[in-house]
């Protein structure tokens, strides 16, 4: 075993069975459920932990099993997700539930190549199952994982390149593997899923991307960058791509107590998933009503102004100009239809305009 990948292992190890944070799908009975590692893990990977949590446990409250997933209605997977973008992975994960169920028993498989053939897994999900659910030697490669490993042993190539990628892969598989001994697992018998776990609670906890707490860092006396003092320059992730700017209109349109709102069709951004009325403005020299026209065959009435929502998806920074309206429709937009504030509650809406209907209940 490489000294270096050894002393990793035996100074992660100890620290992660101090340090790590209580989060509910690291209790009993969860912390060995494929599934509920499955659920967090493809969560985890939208947002931040505490955003996450009340998720997960809602989730698991209504999806408590591989075979509740597979059978949920759409809507009521997409209304679990809501708010965490992404909506691919939500159905691609009940995709993969149908398969376990129709081709594994309902049973989650235990082996690596078979989680990783099931739909929406790729490397670092069944790895993260593999280890964490069976304490199998298989690494992981996350942003956390990335910026610790660039910065103990001093990667400085762009981890989104291929050969600095397949370097970091390489050294996970190495930690986890040594964490696989059995010298190692005699004293810590979960040593594949803590040290997996310990490389992204190191990153989430210590070796965060800005001012890192490298006094505290149980494995600061390896650590390539901060004996060379290249904390701040690792990783190298090139220049930020630009942001462009895209700016909206949408109609909040009542009758008789409903609104008009209308769902996504599929093959587009947020696809399926519900939002008022609304046309982009951006570059365009027509009038609201013009556009409104042309694109919902709404015939608009009057117009006033209701609020504006900001709103940021990866590189776009999306401004939302929101109107109150009142329009003639000859006929309904297409995946349209009018809902009470009650039944608008029950859908699932794309963030930005999830925002309107809270503006509207305010
Ligand atoms: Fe990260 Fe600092 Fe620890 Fe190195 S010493 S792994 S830079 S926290």
């Amino acid at each position: 075993m490489n000294d270096i990948i050894k002393k990793l292992v035996v100074a992660l190890l100890p620290w992660y069975s101090q340090s790590a944070r209580d989060l509910p799908w690291r209790r009993e009975p969860h912390s060995k459920d494929p599934y509920c590692i499955y659920v967090s893990e493809i969560m985890l990977q939208q947002t931040q932990v505490k955003t996450v949590i009340p998720y997960w446990e809602r989730w698991m409250r209504a999806l408590p099993t591989i075979e509740s997933l597979a059978a949920a209605r759409p809507d009521v997977i997409h209304k679990l997700w809501e708010g965490l973008g992404y909506y691919t992975r939500v159905r691609n994960m009940q995709k993969a539930a149908q398969e376990i169920v129709a081709h594994h028993q309902g049973r989650f498989p235990r082996d690596f190549e078979s989680i990783l053939a099931l739909p929406g897994i790729g490397r670092y999900t069944a790895g993260a199952i593999s280890s964490i659910a069976f304490n199998e030697p298989r690494p992981i490669l996350d942003g956390n994982v990335i910026r610790v490993l660039t910065r103990l042993f001093g990667i400085a190539e762009n981890p989104r390149e291929k050969s600095a990628n397949q370097k970091l892969w390489h050294l996970a598989e190495e930690l986890v593997t040594a964490g696989s001994q059995p010298e190692i697992r005699r004293e810590y018998p979960e040593s594949c899923s803590h040290l997996n776990q310990s490389l992204m609670e190191l990153g989430a906890l210590i070796c965060t991307p800005k001012q890192p707490r490298c006094l505290l860092c149980p494995v600061q006396s390896n650590c390539t960058a901060h004996r060379s003092k290249r904390v701040g320059q690792l990783p190298n992730l090139g220049p930020r791509l630009p942001t462009t700017s895209r700016h909206f209109a949408a109609f909040v349109i009542k009758n008789r107590g409903r609104f008009l709102v209308r769902q996504r069709p599929a093959g587009v951004v947020n696809a399926h998933l519900w939002e008022f009325p609304n046309v982009e403005t951006t570059a365009n020299n027509s009038t609201l009503d013009q556009l409104a026209k042309k694109h919902l065959g709404l015939n608009i009435t009057t117009l006033e102004r209701f609020c504006d929502i900001k709103h940021t998806i990866t590189r776009y920074r999306i401004t939302l100009e929101v109107y109150h309206a009142k329009a003639q429709l000859p006929k309904l937009p297409p995946a349209a239809g009018w809902a009470t504030s009650n039944e608008m509650a029950s859908l699932a809406f794309t963030s930005a305009h999830g925002k309107i209907l809270k503006r509207l209940r305010e």
